[in-house]
């Protein structure tokens, strides 16, 4: 799990004006610990700050996205879900047979940034993929049921 605390000390040095419920919000992510979509931290929240409104947990995510204290991805589960940004950015395996999500090793795509830059001089976030497919194991039962 993440230490709240230095996040928050990340984001004031950042430039982020630090208000108890921005705090409250960025220990409750990192409480969750892995990815949390809007409505979950917002659950989280609400269980012990019910004042707390959904929109001010979306703006908050936003900003800590914003300033890279937060990664974003779409895990193909109908929302957005946030993440704390370790020292290495991190990728997932997401199966559309059975939902299942594996990370992956950011080695594989270190190369695409730089190729990307170099053709297109553009300058991609690279920081939080999900790529979908079919895990082996749905693999070989979908062979095996025809
Ligand atoms: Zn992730
Ligand atoms: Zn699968």
């Amino acid at each position: 799990m993440s230490d709240p605390e230095l996040l928050l000390g990340q984001a004031r040095r950042r430039g982020l004006r630090i208000t108890e419920q921005r705090a409250i919000i960025l220990r409750a992510l990192c409480e969750l610990d892995g990815h949390a979509s809007v409505e979950r931290v917002h659950s989280r929240v609400a269980r012990e700050h019910p004042g707390v409104a959904r929109s001010t947990v979306y703006r908050t995510l936003e900003k800590l996205r914003d300033l890279r204290i937060l990664s974003q991805t779409d895990l193909g589960r109908g929302c957005d879900e946030y993440e704390v940004v370790t020292h290495l950015p991190h990728h997932h395996l997401v199966c559309q047979g059975c939902g299942r999500v594996a990370d992956l090793d950011h080695a594989y795509f270190a190369f695409v940034g730089d190729a990307v830059c170099r053709d297109f001089g553009f300058k991609v976030v690279l920081d939080h993929l999900a790529i979908f497919g079919l895990c082996r194991e749905c693999q070989e039962s979908r062979g095996r049921s025809g």
